[in-house]
């Protein structure tokens, strides 16, 4: 299927009240109009650098999302333009973020990314952390920050009862902690090869890259 009815697919099959961010790394720009001219806005990259090219070429009414990890020295290059950042892991970046907003003028929308996986190449900080972060008397100080929800990734495997455990204890985090801070309202889990499962199991943002626009050859 093209690009086009691949973004067709999903907004037909996913619920309303879902976002789909379709993952355009390593893609070309052709690539994302073709979803563009679909009706899509929402995209995902992992590196800055490449979403800030593709920022620049593109239509101003996209909203770009940095889904991969952030060093604190690129967080400049997408300040004056990045809708959401999935991937927060420690307070020093959400300062860094706040300063760079601000000199924006803006207010930028944050997750934190919390690890559910088991293997220790993925990134992500512990729920006893991410409360640490959402109480700490900084982050109440900070006027161009907003974290909004929290986003996961599960471990690669085959074993679906795994990744199902992992995805609900996501969930319950996120239930739990929406009590205490109720600006909690994205849940971001699911890729291409899991997302019916993370629908299944409460998300209501999806990241989703090669079911759209193909296998990639690197990452
Ligand atoms: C690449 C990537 C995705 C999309 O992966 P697919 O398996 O191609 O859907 C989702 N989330 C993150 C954090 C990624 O780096």
């Amino acid at each position: 299927m093209s690009i086009s009815e691949n973004i067709k697919k999903f907004k037909a099959e996913i619920p309303e009240d879902t976002t789909l961010v379709a993952v355009s790394k390593t893609k070309p720009k052709e690539d994302i109009l073709e979803a563009y001219e679909a009706g899509h806005r929402v995209f995902g990259e992992n590196k800055i650098q490449e979403m800030t090219e593709k920022w620049e070429e593109l239509p101003k009414d996209i909203q770009w999302h940095m889904i991969g990890h952030v060093q604190r020295n690129k967080v400049k290059y997408m300040a004056p333009y990045v809708s959401l950042i999935h991937a927060v892991d420690s307070l020093k970046l959400l300062k860094e973020i706040e300063k760079e907003a601000k000199k924006n003028d803006r207010s930028i929308e944050c997750l934190l990314q919390i690890k559910i996986a088991e293997e220790e190449s993925k990134f992500g900080i512990s729920v006893d952390k991410a409360k640490e972060i959402l109480s700490s008397e900084t982050l109440q100080q900070m006027a161009h920050v907003k974290v909004v929800g929290l986003m996961g990734m599960a471990t690669l495997t085959e074993n679906q009862e795994k990744i199902r455990k992992e995805f609900r204890f996501l969930k319950t985090t996120f239930e739990d902690l929406k009590k205490d801070f109720p600006s909690l309202h994205i849940l971001s889990m699911g890729m291409s090869g899991d997302y019916q499962l993370a629908l299944d199991c409460g998300s209501n943002m999806i990241r989703v890259g090669s079911a759209i626009f193909g296998e990639r050859n690197y990452n």
